[in-house]
């Protein structure tokens, strides 16, 4: 128990080599994200959760989110913004390192959703310049394996975990849309079906959900995910139809609106994710900029 409480441990050896300009910390295959006492990385269901999504396999808090304990206490009262700020990225901007172990192809699907975060948002990813205190690591953790990340900044060093593709299937680099949903938790946003609102917009099935993966359909309090956009069932936040499922049709989760074809995706920033994370990170500060990001996200979002 003590262990899952355990910061992360990515600081203790430092590779230092003369010709490299960014001294980049040597992260080692098993890591302890934070998870909140009452959550739990778990094993005992893990045959029911291999042939699972990604997303899915991590065991952390909704299956790939990494809480502290103080996050995650404000959190189900409502974590606020503007009570947290410090958990937003300074002026919007997001200092970077691509783990150097990726294969160049896993490299560029990765490069490819940063560069979109960049291009549709007033976000900026920068390269790591080895001296900014603040900063996402995107490394290939063997244990937890999958898709995770933690929810806004974490301080120091972070990690954002994208499996790559192995013999078992395209994991979170088939396209840059999982490395998207991962970075967009980085950025803050939660999962979309966490909305305190969603019972109007989705049924949850409880009886088909892995008995111990139930806490990850909580949904959240008024405070802390009033969006000023409407549900988005097109959201690449949202949960798909299967997820946490103990068999093979049997959904976890259904719109309860008609003419929904799908829920939820990893290919693109749907519209409202776009206007989400520029509302957030105050892109809509002044008319031109507005006009230039809401075009974006209405040409460009899914
Ligand atoms: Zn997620």
């Amino acid at each position: 128990m003590h262990a899952m409480k355990k910061v992360l441990e990515i600081f203790v050896m430092t590779i230092v080599t003369s010709s490299a300009k960014v001294v980049l910390p040597q992260v080692p295959d098993v890591v302890h994200p934070p998870v909140p006492e009452d959550a739990h990385l778990d094993t005992t269901d893990s045959s029911l959760i291999e042939d699972q999504d990604p997303e899915v396999r991590p065991g952390l808090f909704q299956g790939d989110i990494a809480l502290n304990n103080e996050v995650y206490k404000y959190w189900r009262i409502g974590l606020r913004w503007d009570v947290f700020p410090d958990k937003l990225w300074t002026n919007g901007t997001v200092p970077y390192v691509i783990s150097p172990i990726y294969e160049p192809a896993d490299q560029v699907t990765i490069y490819k959703a940063i560069r979109t975060i960049n291009f549709m948002t007033c976000i900026k990813f920068v390269p790591w310049d080895g001296v900014a205190k603040d900063y996402i690591l995107i490394w290939p953790i063997k244990y937890p394996a999958g898709c995770w990340s933690f929810v806004g900044k974490f301080g120091g060093s972070q990690i954002v975990s994208l499996q790559p593709p192995d013999r078992n299937g395209p994991n979170c680099l088939g396209t840059e849309g999982r490395a998207i949903h991962e970075l967009m938790h980085a950025l803050g946003i939660f999962h979309e079906q966490s909305r305190w609102d969603r019972d109007k917009f989705v049924k949850v099935h409880h009886e088909n959900i892995i008995p111990n993966f139930k806490s990850n359909f909580d949904k959240q309090s008024l405070e802390n995910t009033t969006y000023h956009y409407e549900y988005d069932y097109d959201s690449i936040m949202h949960y798909g139809k299967n997820y946490f499922s103990k068999a093979k049709g049997k959904p976890t989760i259904t719109a309860k609106m008609p003419n929904i074809k799908r829920l939820g995706q990893r290919k693109a920033m749907s519209k409202g994710d776009c206007l989400k994370l520029n509302h957030l990170y105050n892109c809509f500060d002044n008319p031109k900029k507005k006009r230039k990001y809401y075009n974006l996200c209405q040409f460009m979002g899914l």
